[in-house]
């Protein structure tokens, strides 16, 4: 039997309160809330962990991965300031639910995860939910992904001690990239702008995030000092 508040009903206040919550804490881009509004959450994260989806908590999502908390996946999507239409790479899909607001944004996205299963599942989900203008593929996406290049907007969902130097060369001019850098023992949100010859970088605070294993990664997960 159905607990009172597990009914899409019921999910959706949730996702409302979830919206309302996330405008308090100072996210202003009402496109970015509209499309949190409208992406059911509780889909990414497995069966037993429904209930919980619209806290503001990460979750987890197997082999040591997490799912965004909402008001970090808000703040980023806000910080790529995404434009309808615009070509956005992903790297770290995860569950697929980052993905999903930007796809429910109208943006087309390319979204790239390093673990086989996850990828698979978030493709599932994704495809179920009928986010067509959403691919999600399985590789070390610190590479990028040449082939769909080049992007107007880049978002990295995992940390890494530098931007990867493909991403870079990926990113179309004027174009943005959204990601945590590991800068000593305060991982900091980092924007950079690809302005003509020049990049400029910005910092929007603290974050917490799993790390990014790959060529232009971490070559492994990197143990925290004692
Ligand atoms: N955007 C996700 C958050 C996932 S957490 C969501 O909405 O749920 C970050 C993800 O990055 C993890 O699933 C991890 O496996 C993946 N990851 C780490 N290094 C990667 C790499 N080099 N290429 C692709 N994915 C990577």
């Amino acid at each position: 039997m159905k607990k009172s508040g597990d009914t899409a009903r019921g999910f959706a206040l949730r996702r409302q309160r979830m919206v309302d919550r996330l405008r308090k804490d100072g996210i202003g881009d009402e496109r970015v809330l509209e499309a949190m509004r409208r992406v059911p959450r509780h889909l990414f994260v497995a069966e037993a962990l429904r209930t919980r989806a619209y806290e503001n908590i990460r979750l987890p999502i197997g082999q040591g991965q997490t799912i965004s908390q909402p008001w970090t996946v808000a703040r980023m999507s806000e910080l790529l300031r995404v434009e309808e239409g615009a070509r956005i790479l992903e790297i770290g899909a995860g569950s697929g639910y980052q993905a999903a607001v930007l796809g429910a944004m109208g943006a087309r996205v390319f979204s790239v995860e390093r673990h086989a299963p996850i990828a698979r599942r978030a493709a599932r989900i994704i495809k179920t939910l009928e986010y067509w203008s959403v691919s999600i593929k399985h590789f070390d996406g610190t590479y990028g992904w040449a082939a769909e290049a080049p992007y107007d907007r880049i978002i990295v969902t995992a940390m890494g001690p530098e931007v990867p130097e493909p991403l870079t060369r990926q990113l179309r001019l004027g174009g943005r990239l959204v990601m945590p850098l590991s800068s000593g023992k305060d991982p900091r949100l980092v924007v950079v702008e690809r302005e003509t010859e020049r990049w400029k970088r910005s910092d929007h605070g603290s974050a917490s995030f799993v790390p990014l294993i790959g060529k232009y990664g971490y070559e492994r997960n990197p143990t925290p000092d004692p």
